[in-house]
C-alpha cells in the first residue's frame, strides 16, 4: 500500500519505518525541515533501540522517504496518518491546532477518496472535527478513523510490529477493509485488531494511558504507607502482583510517571470529563500524587542535611524519564534538577541517552560528565533518577573511591536495601527501610 504519515517524531517515525518494514511505500512528512534533511541523509532522529537498523534498510530499498511537501506526499497515498503533536493547552485540554491544521490543508489538497487516519492522542469527538475540517474545502468521500498508538518509547518498534491489539474506530466498511489488510502483518500471532466507533476508540487511549498512570500513584502512596508503618513496598508489590486480577507491571514505586504522554493525557482526561460535567475525582487524585511524587526524594534528601542543601554538589545519574530513551519531557529529573537548584544545590549529571536533550533545554545550568563515574568526583552523595540498566549493576568499590560519603538516593530502587547497608552505603530508596 502507499502510505503518507504526517509528523515525523517519535510515533510519525516508527509507524512509518514499520510499515515500510511489511512492504509498504511510505512516505514521511514534517514541517521542521532540519529533520526531513537529516532524516533523507539517513541519520536517525531519535533514540529508539532497533529503530536505526529497519529505517536504514527501508531507506535503502527505496520504500521509505521523507519530505516537506505536504501536497505531493498526499497525492498516491491511499491511507494518511497523522501523527501530530497534541500538547495540552493553557486550560490542559489538549491542544488541537495541528491536527485540524493539518486536516484543513487536507481538504485543499484531497482529490480522490482516501482514509485519513488518527494516531494522535485526541479528544473524543475529535474525528468528526478532523472530517468537518477537510469537509471545509473537499466535497469527494474520504473517511476518518481512529487508530490510537500504544507503543512505549524505549521499546516502539517492538510493540510496533507485535502489537498487544490494533484499536480502530471506524463505521466505514471500506476503511475498514483497507485497515484490516494494512495491519495483517502485524496481528499474526492472533493478538486482535479491535474495531469500534471512532468515540469508543479516541477513549479507548485515554482510558488506558489514565489506568497506567492510576496504577503508578496507587503504588506511590502505597510507599508512602510503607515508609510510615516500616513495612517494604518491594515485598508489598510482589504480594500483590501475583494475584492475577492485579496482574505484576506497573506495580513499581520511585519518583512519579513522566514523559510526553502520561502527564497531558491524564490531564486532558479530566478536563474532557468536566466539559461533560463529570468530576474525575480519582484522576484528579493521580495527578496530584504524582506531583508531589516528583519532589519525594528532594524531601529526602534535604532531610538528610537537616533542610540545608545549599552549597552540596550531587551527581545525577539519569535524566530521561524512562530508560532506552532520549526523551526528557516531563522527566522526573528536571523537577528534582530545578528544586535542587532552587535550594542552592550544584549538579553534575549523567545519562546515556537524553545529555544533549538536557543540554538543550538547560544549558549550563548544571554540569555534564561522559560516564556515570566521572559524574561523581567531588560529589556529597549520588541521586539516581531513571532505572538504565547500566545503573543496575554499578562497580560499587569505584563508586565508593569517588564518592567517600557513600551516601546514594535512589529514586528507583535498583539495589538490594541489605546489599547496600552491607557495603557501609548509607542508600535511601522508596518506600522501603533506609
Ligand atoms: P513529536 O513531538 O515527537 O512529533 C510530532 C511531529 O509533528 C514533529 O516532528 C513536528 O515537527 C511535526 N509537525 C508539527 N506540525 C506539523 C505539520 N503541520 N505538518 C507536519 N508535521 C508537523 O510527538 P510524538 O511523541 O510523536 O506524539 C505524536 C502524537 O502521538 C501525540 O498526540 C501523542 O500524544 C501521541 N502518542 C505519543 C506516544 C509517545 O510515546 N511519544 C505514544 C502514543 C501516542
Amino acid at each position: 500500500m502507499r502510505i503518507a504519515v504526517i509528523g515525523t517524531g517519535y510515533v510519525g517515525l516508527v509507524t512509518g519505518t514499520c510499515f515500510a518494514e511489511t512492504g509498504n511505500k511510505v512516505v514521511c512528512v514534517d514541517v521542521d525541515s532540519a529533520k526531513v534533511n537529516k532524516l533523507s541523509a539517513g541519520q536517525i532522529t531519535i533514540y529508539e533501540p532497533g529503530l536505526e537498523k529497519i529505517f536504514l534498510r527501508n531507506i535503502k530499498e527505496e520504500r521509505l522517504r521523507f519530505t516537506t511537501d505536504l501536497a505531493a506526499a498526499i497525492q498516491e497515498a491511499e491511507i494518511i496518518f497523522l501523527a501530530l503533536p497534541t500538547p495540552p493547552g493553557a486550560d490542559g485540554a489538549a491542544d488541537l491546532k495541528y491536527v485540524l491544521g493539518v486536516a484543513e490543508e487536507l481538504g485543499k489538497l484531497l482529490s480522490a477518496y482516501k482514509v485519513i487516519v488518527n494516531k494522535s492522542t485526541v479528544p473524543v469527538g475529535t474525528a468528526d472535527k478532523v472530517s468537518a475540517a477537510i469537509a471545509k474545502n473537499y466535497t469527494g468521500e474520504f473517511d476518518v478513523v481512529s487508530n490510537p498508538e500504544f507503543l512505549r518509547e524505549g521499546v516502539a518498534v517492538d510493540d510496533f510490529m507485535k502489537p498487544d491489539r490494533v484499536v480502530v474506530g471506524t463505521r466505514s466498511e471500506r476503511a475498514r477493509k483497507l485497515m484490516s489488510e494494512l495491519y495483517a502483518p502485524f496481528v499474526r500471532q492472533g493478538n486482535p485488531i479491535l474495531f469500534m466507533d471512532e468515540r469508543s476508540s479516541e477513549l479507548t487511549k485515554y482510558a488506558a494511558n489514565s489506568f497506567l498512570a492510576m496504577k503508578i500513584s496507587f503504588m506511590n502512596e502505597i510507599a508512602q504507607l510503607c515508609e510510615r508503618m516500616g513495612a517494604d513496598v518491594d515485598m508489598v508489590r510482589r504480594g500483590i502482583g501475583s494475584d492475577e486480577r492485579i496482574g505484576k507491571r506497573f506495580l513499581f514505586s520511585g519518583i512519579g510517571y513522566g514523559g510526553s504522554c502520561f502527564p497531558k493525557d491524564v490531564q486532558a482526561l479530566v478536563r474532557s470529563a468536566s466539559e461533560v460535567g463529570y468530576d474525575f475525582k480519582i484522576l484528579q487524585a493521580v495527578e496530584k500524587v504524582n506531583a508531589s511524587q516528583k519532589l519525594h526524594l528532594v524531601e529526602k534528601i534535604k532531610a538528610q542535611y537537616s533542610g540545608k542543601i545549599s552549597g552540596k554538589h550531587f551527581a545525577l545519574w539519569g535524566l530521561a524519564f524512562k530508560p532506552n530513551t532520549d526523551d526528557i519531557r516531563e522527566a522526573p529529573a528536571l523537577s528534582i534538577i530545578a528544586a535542587l537548584l532552587q535550594e542552592g544545590a550544584t549538579i553534575t549529571a549523567y545519562d546515556p541517552e537524553a545529555m544533549q536533550a538536557v543540554k538543550n533545554a538547560l544549558g549550563d545550568s548544571i554540569r555534564y560528565a561522559p560516564s556515570q563515574y566521572q559524574a561523581l568526583a567531588g560529589a556529597d552523595a549520588l541521586i539516581i533518577a531513571t532505572e538504565w540498566s547500566e545503573f543496575r549493576t554499578p562497580d560499587f568499590e569505584r563508586i565508593e573511591k569517588l564518592l567517600p560519603a557513600k551516601l546514594i538516593f535512589d529514586g528507583r530502587n535498583l539495589f538490594e536495601v541489605a546489599k547496600l547497608q552491607a557495603m557501609g552505603y548509607r542508600y535511601i530508596s522508596i518506600g522501603r527501610p533506609q
